[in-house]
């Protein structure tokens, strides 16, 4: 469909055969038993810089620029010839809209102007809610945030959530604690620049500062941590309308969602009560005009990189460079690129399998699937720790669970939007609105089990709990990750792990407690589910002692779920290597497969990222670094110090996985 592929030469730009897995990556003088991680990635953490226009770079990161190139192309078709593509328009538009830069300064701030005037015009706290419906159908989210998902607890209706929501900083520990007392005073100096930007006096633009950070400071007060939201039933709280009615009568609920949906739902599921209590509590105390001013503040915040230059790059003054340690922007074509997978990211999706995906990839990833699930299901059968009759539905949950690879049974129809190549916060809006009205036409409707979380090209894959199954992008299964043309360790040590991961995920400390069709209820006995957690608390306690920064840890119990996930896929993916290599141990470039096959899954996490990212992700990740990702798993495996053959010299934790064995 598109032309002229080969003759725009990506390899040119960015050697593909440089990101796979690759022996000169490592650090031979390092001792394995030392410092495996730097074994295994050391010359490569070495020599690669972490680019101006990224807070880190990684096996991710590498293959997204890849990625990227075959995006723009896809654009830059569709703008030369909108109607030879599927949504060619559409995309032309938004790409077009975004990258107009002389349109974009002629307005400035012209385009949000109405949303501000309708703050302005708030006469009384009785009129919020309509006002936080105004804004939620502008794009802009305050208080709280909607999630029309599945129902935890009947997993095939859509239901409405309404959870906590309403800070501009990562997370609440950065309203409180001293660690964060810089970056808060460099938010405070931000939010002056940007009012001032706009047009108010030095003075005003003070005082909104002073009213957003005090107002999110509360805000934080009252919120869950990351660590908090983990908890299944803790954050379902399920009520009827009139209960709501009754217990957040200022929230009006009828107002909050006139115009969102259609009918009132027959329920609501609440998040955190608490906050719902404890928010209308800050509204009473605040005045009226504070509030205005931070409301204001997140119209400005969610809209000022889509208006004029100066706006976009004092959004990333903060957000980018003070908070990630990014030190500068993206070029214009992957913040437009950005920009659309974000809005309207299937229609993209749709055009970059029908050009670049191998569906002989999908045959060579069915079987990988197929060996990977043996594997596991092995390895569920042989757990001992579990009494029979949970260990029974254990596998059936796990027989119930699908794997979906490649890109998703249908893609988003947009036809209905009406874009323009001119009006950038237009199309922006529009693209918003029709999302909104798609999700939340369907609550009380029946679950679409067939849709997607991500887009075909995303390099990632994930579990769906309420869904019990694995999605596997096409973007993941290239090298580093994939790679048809390398040996069987590379691949199982690869993507191999990685969907051994996602599996296991189905049995962390948060899939364990969903049942094989998608509902949060308990399955398991009381003594099962008590030896579930002391074996958790092992792996909780080994990663909490990991040192990310000086004087910052790994948070074990943020991270559990990741870390089973991660333990638990590289044992499944070993296992099935060996079914692979059917009793052979081949030596490829001085390496014995065994070898090759930890060494490949140390290289997928391979990552260097800036101080301030660290300290980000250390608050807000449930993933810890890449360097505990790619070591952990390895050093801790039973299997180790055999495959590497050099007990006298080993420097490793004294936790073996095999004194734990969950998965
Ligand atoms: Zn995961």
């Amino acid at each position: 469909m598109l032309r002229d592929i080969h003759s725009y030469n990506i390899s040119s730009v960015e050697n593909v055969e440089d990101i796979g897995f690759k022996i000169s990556n490592m650090d031979l003088h390092v001792d394995p038993f030392d410092d495996f991680y730097n074994y295994a990635c050391g010359t490569w953490l070495r020599r690669r810089k972490i680019p101006k226009d990224l807070p880190r770079i990684n096996s991710f990161y590498e293959l997204e620029n890849i990625t990227y190139k075959k995006l723009k192309y896809i654009l830059l078709s569709c703008i030369n010839e909108p109607s030879k593509f599927k949504n060619g328009k559409l995309l032309a538009d938004f790409y077009q809209s975004y990258i107009d830069i002389r349109t974009r300064e002629r307005l400035k701030f012209s385009p949000i102007k109405y949303i501000i005037e309708r703050i302005d015009a708030l006469r009384s706290k009785d009129e919020l809610p309509k006002l936080i419906a105004f804004l939620m159908l502008n794009a802009v989210n305050t208080f709280i945030s909607f999630d029309p998902s599945p129902d935890e607890k009947n997993s095939s209706i859509y239901a409405l959530h309404i959870y906590q929501s309403g800070l501009s900083l990562p997370e609440k520990s950065y309203y409180i604690e001293d660690l964060f007392k810089k970056v808060r005073s460099d938010f405070r100096k931000n939010i002056i620049k940007m009012f001032r930007l706009y047009g108010v006096s030095i003075a005003e633009a003070q005082r909104a500062a002073d009213a957003v950070i005090k107002i999110e400071t509360k805000i934080a007060m009252i919120s869950r941590s990351e660590e908090e939201l983990r908890d299944v039933l803790k954050n379902y709280n399920k009520m009827s309308i009139n209960e709501f009615r009754r217990k957040f009568a200022y929230l009006n609920l009828d107002e909050l969602l006139n115009g969102i949906v259609t009918k009132l739902p027959d329920y609501l599921i609440v998040g955190q009560p608490e906050f719902l209590s404890g928010l209308e509590k800050i509204i009473e105390e605040e005045n009226i005009d504070d509030i205005k001013l931070y409301l204001k503040w997140h119209v400005l915040k969610s809209t000022a990189s889509l208006l004029h230059k100066r706006a976009v790059k004092t959004l990333f003054l903060f957000f980018g460079k003070q908070l990630r340690g990014q030190k500068k922007m993206k070029p214009m074509w992957r913040r437009a690129t950005n920009f659309i997978i974000d809005t309207i990211g299937d229609a993209l999706s749709e055009l970059y399998i029908k050009e670049y995906f191998d569906k002989s990839t999908e045959a060579k990833a069915v079987k990988l699937v197929h060996n990977i699930r043996k594997a596991f299901r092995e390895r569920l059968s042989k757990v001992a720790w579990m009494n029979l009759s949970t260990k029974k539905k254990a596998l059936e949950k796990f027989d119930a669970m699908h794997v979906e690879i490649g890109y998703p049974a249908k893609f988003i129809d947009y036809s209905s939007i009406k874009s323009s190549k001119k009006d950038l916060v237009g199309n922006y809006i529009k693209a918003y609105q029709f999302e909104l009205k798609r999700v939340m036409s369907r609550i009380g409707k029946k679950v679409d089990k067939k849709e997607w979380d991500m887009e075909a090209f995303t390099i990632n894959a994930y579990y769906d709990s309420s869904m019990n199954k694995i999605v596997l992008p096409a973007g993941i299964f290239q090298p580093p990750f994939f790679d048809p043309n390398l040996d069987d360790a590379i691949n199982y040590g690869g993507i191999g792990g990685v969907i051994g991961h996602e599996l296991t995920h189905g049995f962390d400390d948060q899939g364990s407690k969903y049942d094989k069709y998608g509902n949060a209820k308990e399955w398991w006995t009381t003594k099962d589910r008590e030896k579930f957690n002391e074996k958790a608390k092992e792996v909780e306690k080994l990663y909490s002692s990991l040192e990310v920064l000086p004087g910052i840890h790994v948070n074990g119990k943020l991270t559990l779920g990741e870390n089973i996930a991660d333990l638990g896929g590289i044992h499944i993916a070993y296992d099935a290597l060996h079914y692979a290599l059917n009793g052979k141990n081949p030596i490829i470039d001085g390496f014995t497969e065994e070898q090759r096959f930890f060494i490949a899954w140390a290289q997928i996490w391979k990552e260097k990222s800036t101080t301030k990212l660290k300290k980000l992700l250390a608050k807000i990740d449930p993933h810890p670094p890449g360097r505990f990702r790619g070591l952990i798993p390895v050093v801790t495996h039973g299997d180790f110090e055999r495959v590497f053959k050099e007990k006298s010299k080993l420097n490793a934790p004294k936790f073996r996985y095999s004194d734990v064995n969950l998965w």
